[in-house]
């Protein structure tokens, strides 16, 4: 099986990190206190298997009605790997679009599963196949906001397709924070729906690693059978009960890295790239001289980290997450200096 390669993670201060899609922002400082709190505790104690006051947090948060609607885990990728060890064996497979996250057919590989990728059509648009049903079909798997795309399928869309399918359909949410709209609603409609999050994005505790499902009680209780007992751990719950506490940080901060996005792409459209509306904090996008290994490398020996990214038989770009308004000036003026100097 082929490993999944997680993007470049340098240590601190070397790089302007715009490869990741982390929150260029630390987070909100009632985590911080609640992680000093935490730290304070009875460490010599095991966490609470269930993260109750994390769970208590999240659905309060997003209108849920009770904590039974939420399965906390050690990241969002927890979350996925607990989903395809649920639902997918031997035998049988799972589907995705393509291009996108591709952590999927890796846990698939793992359960000796196999898997099927299903292309986006032109302009990023979801294909009627996507929505079909097949006999060895345990699971499907939608990003939303997509990535590398940042692109999104409506959820109206969305509900057609798991209405279509005999089989789970995961909605993974991690970046939907920076999007005007969600899966939530679809998951009292239809146990099928399941909705992952994580807080590594929007929340800024990619560090901290905490992420979390939203689904029917019954899926949660089932799911929760086949997790590790304990998770996650005392200091990391404390902080994502005190960050699901802060939405007004959330707020504030999604509103500003939007801005920067919007000003981004435009950047990046002047200088001749072609740039994919996006809903997520990065944005993805190719140039017409199709340079863009030459560009990641010419950045990284600038001290700037973006990701370069090639799907066989697809095709290849850069993908920039949103960094402060520093960061992606800087970005931008050595982008604008490769360009002139290979004119
Ligand atoms: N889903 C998608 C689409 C992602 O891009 C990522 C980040 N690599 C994740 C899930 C995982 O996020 P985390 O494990 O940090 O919660």
């Amino acid at each position: 099986m082929k490993p999944y390669a997680p993007g470049e993670q340098p240590p601190p201060g070397k790089f302007i990190k715009l490869n990741t899609n982390e929150n260029p922002y630390p987070p909100p400082p009632e985590v911080v206190s609640a992680i000093t709190a935490a730290a304070s505790g009875p460490l010599n104690r095991y966490p609470d298997p269930m993260a109750t006051s994390f769970r208590r947090a999240a659905a309060e948060a997003l209108g849920l009605p009770g904590p039974e609607w939420v399965l906390a885990g050690n990241g969002s990728d927890e979350i996925l790997t607990i989903l395809v060890r649920g639902f997918v064996g031997e035998g049988q497979s799972l589907r995705l679009p393509y291009p996108s996250y591709i952590l999927y057919r890796t846990l698939a590989d793992i359960q000796g599963a196999s898997w099927e990728q299903v292309p986006f059509e032109e302009g990023w648009q979801l294909p009627a196949a996507f929505g079909q049903s097949r006999d060895d079909l345990r699971l499907v798997l939608l990003p939303n906001p997509n990535s590398p795309s940042g692109t999104i399928v409506p959820s109206q869309q969305i509900k057609q397709v798991a209405d279509s399918l005999d089989c789970p359909l995961v909605v993974d949410e991690a970046y939907v924070d920076f999007a005007d709209e969600n899966c939530l609603d679809l998951v009292a409609e239809n146990e099928n729906v399941l909705v992952t999050r994580t807080l590594s994005k929007s929340y800024g505790l990619a560090g901290m690693r905490f992420g979390f499902l939203v689904a029917q009680p019954q899926v949660v209780a089932e799911l929760a059978k086949i997790k590790d007992s304990y998770n996650c751990d005392t200091i990391s719950i404390a902080a994502a009960t005190a960050a699901m506490h802060s939405q007004d940080w959330l707020a504030e901060k999604v509103a500003a890295m939007n801005q920067t996005r919007q000003r981004m792409a435009g950047e990046l459209a002047k200088m001749g790239f072609d740039v994919v509306p996006s809903h997520a904090n990065f944005v993805w996008c190719t140039h017409p001289t199709g340079q863009h290994k030459a560009i990641y490398e010419y950045l990284k020996a600038s001290q700037i980290l973006i990701r370069y990214m090639e799907f066989p038989e697809w095709g290849d770009g850069l993908r920039i997450s949103v960094g402060t308004d520093e960061q992606i000036d800087a970005c931008l003026l050595m982008i604008q200096r490769f360009l002139d100097q290979s004119e």
